[in-house]
């Protein structure tokens, strides 16, 4: 069967980012002729391309403020000092997540505290209730990993109930809702990404939402706006600014002109990206549902996710089987990522490879699920045809490890 001439291959590469608009192109050419590609200058006024995606931003999530810096990882770590986290803090963090997530909180010298997730990808209620009240731990950076979120409102009621702050990093739900809310409009704060392979591509950047004054303004001077922070559209009152800004370092965490530049026009067709990658999901959710072995997440109806990328588990193989499953389908252009690989690989990884960390095992029940978690991108250029294709090949090659079995 591996050499039937007749098996079909993928052509398109799954690893493609987001086109850049042209409208982008054209404005990073001006920026590049004039030279203006810092944020700030001692005579400019509150117009860099910088301070209107902040504006854009602010309205698209429907929040007070914004502050754009060089990565998301950079807006969580300041999201975690701004909302008073101190080095030996614990945070609570769910333990599916990627590698910028302990990065951030080790970056700020707190300790992890972390926290299983369900069959469905999502913090588990009950150990964070569990885990919050045996650590004492007052800060949650969740993550919306992969664009699964818990029930944001049930979320909220009890981390109000238990004291904790929120900290949402919306690394994978730029555009999502949860019941008609915008994602990263629930916590404190919200982190966005702007990096090549998220919802939209500014190659690197982050942008950090918060309706809080204080924390957006330490935000504003720590991510390295010297005394210029009035050169912000959204910002706090100069009064509020009073307060920090001879006591809080400049660690120049900036975003650049350009990036803000190519960024712009992507907002724009963000809905019509989301309309894309929602359709490609849910014909790629549909074809896998019905292969044995194969399991995905259930979806609430309240969830208004963007999903640019899909999650499945394939039941009933021992580890080598597996192995060549995932073989069987590179070989035919399908790029699976597995979140159980025993070595650190790629970009997905297993607490257990944050050696950084004090106590670095991943959780029993996390483990367990992501110990059989395929992951694969959805590039926008995939076709309904290359869906139909991948579950094709993912069911093919499903039977031939298991008829080997
Ligand atoms: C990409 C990513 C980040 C970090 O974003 P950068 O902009 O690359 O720093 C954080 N969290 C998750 C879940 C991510 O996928």
């Amino acid at each position: 069967m591996r050499n039937d001439p007749a098996r079909i291959r993928l052509q398109i590469d799954l690893s493609q980012p987001p086109e850049i608009p042209e409208a982008g192109i054209a404005r990073v050419n001006e920026l590049l002729r004039s030279g203006w590609l810092h944020r700030y200058g001692e005579t400019l006024g509150d117009a860099s391309d910088v301070s209107l995606l902040e504006d854009d931003f602010a309205n698209l999530v429907g929040v007070k403020y914004c502050v754009a810096a060089n990565s998301c990882g950079s807006t969580l770590f300041l999201a975690l000092i701004c909302s008073g986290v101190t080095p030996g803090d614990k945070v609570l963090m769910n333990a599916f997540t990627l590698a910028p997530v302990p990065g951030a909180v080790a970056h700020a010298g707190a300790e992890h505290v972390l926290v299983e997730i369900t069959p469905n990808l999502t913090i588990d209620f009950a150990d964070l209730e569990q885990k919050a009240l045996s650590t004492g731990a007052k800060v949650l950076l969740l993550s919306h990993m992969r664009g699964h979120s818990p029930d944001m409102n049930a979320l909220m009621a009890l981390t109000d109930r238990l004291g904790i702050t929120v900290i949402e990093d919306c690394a994978h739900t730029m555009g999502a809702f949860w019941a008609g809310q915008p994602s990263g409009s629930f916590g404190k704060v919200g982190c966005f990404s702007v990096q090549a392979y998220k919802h939209v591509n500014g190659g690197e950047g982050g942008l950090l939402v918060t309706n809080d004054e204080d924390i957006a303004a330490r935000a504003i001077l720590y991510s390295g706006s010297y005394m210029l922070y009035g050169q912000h559209r959204r910002r706090p009152s100069d009064g509020v600014f009073a307060r920090w800004k001879d006591v809080t370092p400049n660690y120049s965490m900036r975003m650049s002109n350009l990036v803000a530049a190519i960024v712009r026009p992507q907002l724009d067709i963000l809905s019509e990206r989301a309309r894309i990658w929602n359709d490609r999901y849910d014909r790629l959710a549909a074809g896998l549902g019905r292969i044995a072995r194969v399991g995905l997440p259930v979806r609430p109806q309240a969830e208004a996710y963007v999903q640019s990328s899909i999650q499945f588990t394939v039941h009933g193989l021992d580890e080598p089987a597996f192995r060549n499953f995932m073989e069987g389908c590179r070989s035919r252009g399908v790029f699976l990522k597995w979140f159980g690989h025993r070595e650190a690989t790629g970009y997905t990884s297993l607490s257990e490879h944050w050696r950084f960390l004090k106590s670095a095992h991943t959780p029993p029940q996390t483990n367990s699920i992501l110990d059989r978690l395929c992951d694969m991108r959805i590039p926008l250029s995939l076709s309904v045809a290359d869906c139909d294709s991948i579950a094709s090949i993912i069911m093919e090659e499903l039977a031939v490890v298991t008829a080997n079995f």
